[in-house]
């Protein structure tokens, strides 16, 4: 603010005013007309008008692999157990976590099964965006003091399994995900209500009678997850389970449950920038950034990165040859 910055605060974003491959500036929903030296594309990952007008305007975007499943939630004192090899955790170590990787082979394709923000002591979370979808994520508390610990376990998704959705163009990924999420709303209650199964019960293919209590706070219902997940997923998912109940022992259990679906994990669209100027590769003045432009996967990520967008577009086209430009290719040649 103090450098002449201005908030428009529920102002969205509904036009982008291109001349000759140049950035103009933004319409608003209320119709007014923002002109300046340039646009910083910040919209993160699940703006899909923003992703669907910029395909509209013919500005280029492409699809970019990511990745898709379910949340996996364990009584805190399970994993505490397998990490700390003790009986209780005790007074003073944290809510312990866990990283898992596999690779999985389905109809002779390789691909990875991961967790995915881990959340010791956390929450499973509503994270759709539009109505008739349902979408969870995970987050701690600072004191990490739920009875629960929850993580993505996802599956890779590339452009064989968007195969299916090529006529949606670069949009394909992102139609694969909007499929999946409505179908999760639409198999458990219409509304927030997650579908759920004990990890057991998926992985032998038996519907849950019973489900467990959960941090999910709409609540869940117990559905046969194979006639949600597409088989691709659903056939690694189930074989990442055994391996990793065998990386830690006491993870494979009967105690924990998957909740669907897990899907917003990062943008499923890249909007493609120069790798020197970060200016997007067909129009000038636009600075695609962040996590949605498929530049950042996470807070800190995409703070930097919006950092950089600005220090960019301050010295091409604020005459700011103060600010120190360091080239990205000279200082890290696999960044951006
Ligand atoms: C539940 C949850 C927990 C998370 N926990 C962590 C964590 O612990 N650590 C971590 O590093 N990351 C975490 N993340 C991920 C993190 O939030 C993102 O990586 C990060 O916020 C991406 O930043 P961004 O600036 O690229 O996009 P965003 O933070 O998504 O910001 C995009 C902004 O653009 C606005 N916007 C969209 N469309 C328009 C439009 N048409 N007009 C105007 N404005 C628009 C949006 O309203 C939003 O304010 C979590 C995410 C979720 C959902």
């Amino acid at each position: 603010m103090s450098a002449g910055g201005e908030f428009y605060f529920d102002t969205k974003v509904t036009d982008i005013l291109v001349q000759h491959q140049e950035v103009k500036g933004v319409v608003t929903k209320q119709g007014d007309k923002i002109e300046g030296i340039g646009i910083i594309l910040a919209t993160g990952h699940s703006a899909r008008d923003i992703f669907e007008l910029l395909n509209y305007r013919n500005i280029y975007i492409e699809a970019k692999p990511f990745a898709m499943g379910v949340r996996i939630e364990h009584p805190q004192p399970i994993i505490d157990r397998i990490q700390y090899h003790s009986e209780d955790r005790g007074e003073y170590l944290p809510a312990s976590s866990y990283a898992l990787v596999a690779q999985v082979k389905h109809k002779g394709i390789e691909k990875g099964v991961f967790s995915f923000c881990m959340c010791p002591g956390g929450y499973i979370v509503p994270a759709a965006t539009a109505p008739g979808e349902v979408v969870v994520n995970g987050m701690s508390p600072s004191r990490r003091d739920s009875k629960y610990a929850n993580s993505g376990i996802v599956v890779a998704i590339d452009e064989d399994d968007m195969l299916p959705y090529q006529k949606y163009g670069p949009l394909a990924g992102l139609q694969m995900q909007r499929e999946l999420e409505q179908q999760a709303c639409q198999i458990a209650a219409g509304s927030q209500v997650a579908p759920a199964q004990l990890m057991s019960d998926f992985v032998k293919g038996k519907i849950s009678r019973e489900l467990l209590p959960t941090s999910y706070q709409p609540g869940l219902q117990s559905v046969q997850m194979t006639e949600l997940l597409p088989e691709n997923i659903a056939y690694r998912l189930k074989e990442g389970f055994k391996i990793f109940g065998q990386k830690m022992k006491g993870y494979f259990t009967d105690q924990a449950q998957i909740v669907g679906v897990e899907s917003r994990t990062s943008s499923p669209v890249r909007v493609p920038r120069d790798k020197e100027t970060l200016e997007h590769v067909q129009i000038k003045r636009l600075f695609p950034c962040g996590e949605g432009a498929g530049y950042a996967g996470g807070i800190v990520s995409a703070a930097m990165d919006g950092e950089r967008c600005a220090e960019r577009l301050a010295f091409m086209y604020a005459g700011r040859k103060d600010i120190t430009y360091v080239s990205l290719k000279e200082n890290n040649p696999s960044s951006a």
